[in-house]
């Protein structure tokens, strides 16, 4: 039996998150509630977002803070709802066992892909502090992705790694009022460039991925261009890319947001005639039309070369733009973003 802890109290925003200046007309959600469980057995699973055998990936949590609109893991069955994130607090622990036996090592561990390993909760944060230190004490890269703030004492954590820590920041727009509409929980955009600067000034290596696009909403020139110019002046010189796809809860999650904006039609309209696709790591989904995606890609590169930016196409979620070296796995048969372990813990810990 694992143990349990709940923690019914209502996490405090973290006091060393720099304010946010700019004015806000949107009310910012609770955060959730975070239960405390612990695991039991292998951590470390196959990552469906990556398709590269030696790369594992490890979550840290069950569940997401952040509740952006266009979330894909929002929209999973395993999704345990906004209110509560179940925080796995002896990850570490059994990572340390895992690496130190006798199986061979990941060339990475991806840290939490299926949610954000940077919410605005210190505790969360020092649980991916903690498997970070341990991966790589390991010699094992850590590869991450946030749309958090990163705290000032996992940066340090980090630091003593950066040989080792690839962090990858996600950014939709500088527009304060659009992105709190779509990341309500996320890092304002401007303190996300603040980190991209923090760390790369401390050597860790960061990469930029600009997405989800959204059409005419988040890919147009006129957003692209602030992204790209900011991200210029900071130093970045490649960015990768991707389009929203379009799953019935993802629709449900985002139309109230899209609709505030006056601009939920025009995004239906523009997915109705696209292909529903699925790849290797992702279940089927509505992708826009080809066209209209190469459209796009194709303006976002055009962009990018005025600012000395190279831009990549994430080939998981475009897969009719590349040829699978390997059949893609029937859906039914992927890897789950989190091992049925986990699952199970965590939905144990409800009764
Ligand atoms: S931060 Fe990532 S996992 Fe969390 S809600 Fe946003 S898109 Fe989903």
């Amino acid at each position: 039996m694992h143990a349990l802890i709940a923690n019914r109290k209502q996490p405090a925003a973290p006091a060393d998150m720099p304010a946010c200046s700019e004015p806000v007309e949107i009310i910012r959600p609770l955060l959730p509630h975070v239960v405390h469980v612990r695991r039991e057995g292998a951590v470390l699973h196959a990552s469906p977002a990556v398709r590269d055998e030696n790369v594992l990936s490890v979550n840290i949590t069950l569940g997401c803070a952040q509740r952006c609109a266009f979330c894909c893991i929002r929209a999973q069955p395993f999704y345990p709802g906004d209110d509560v994130v179940y925080l796995f607090t002896n990850t570490a622990k059994l990572l340390k066992a895992e690496l130190a036996g006798g199986r061979r090592k990941p060339r990475a561990v991806y840290v939490s892909p299926a949610t954000d390993p940077f919410p605005p909760m210190a505790e969360v944060q020092a649980a991916t502090a903690q498997v970070v230190d341990t991966v790589a004490r390991h010699g094992v890269e850590c590869w991450l992705m946030t749309r958090g703030y990163i705290r000032p004492s996992v940066l340090e954590v980090f630091a003593a790694h950066r040989d080792r820590v690839k962090v990858t920041v996600g950014l939709t727009t500088l527009d304060r009022r659009l992105q709190r509409l779509l990341e309500p929980l996320a890092a304002p955009p401007r303190l996300r460039l603040r980190q991209i600067a923090q760390l790369r000034a401390r050597g860790i290596g960061v990469k930029v991925s600009l997405e989800p696009l959204i059409p005419g909403l988040t890919d147009t020139r006129s957003n692209l261009q602030d992204l790209l110019e900011a991200l210029a002046e900071r130093g970045v010189r490649h960015v990768s890319t991707s389009y929203l796809f379009m799953r019935s809860r993802i629709q449900d999650n985002l139309l109230p947001a899209l609709a505030a904006l006056g601009w939920d039609q025009p995004v239906l309209e523009a997915f109705a005639e696209g292909p529903i696709l699925s790849s290797g790591g992702l279940a089927a989904a509505r992708y826009l039309p080809k066209p209209r995606r190469q459209r796009g890609y194709a303006s976002l590169m055009a962009l990018g070369a005025n600012y000395g930016i190279t831009v990549s196409v994430c080939a998981t979620t475009n897969p009719d733009f590349y040829t699978p070296k390997v059949p893609a796995p029937d859906s039914a048969s992927q890897e789950p973003l989190f091992s049925r372990q986990s699952l199970a813990q965590a939905r144990s810990s409800l009764s």
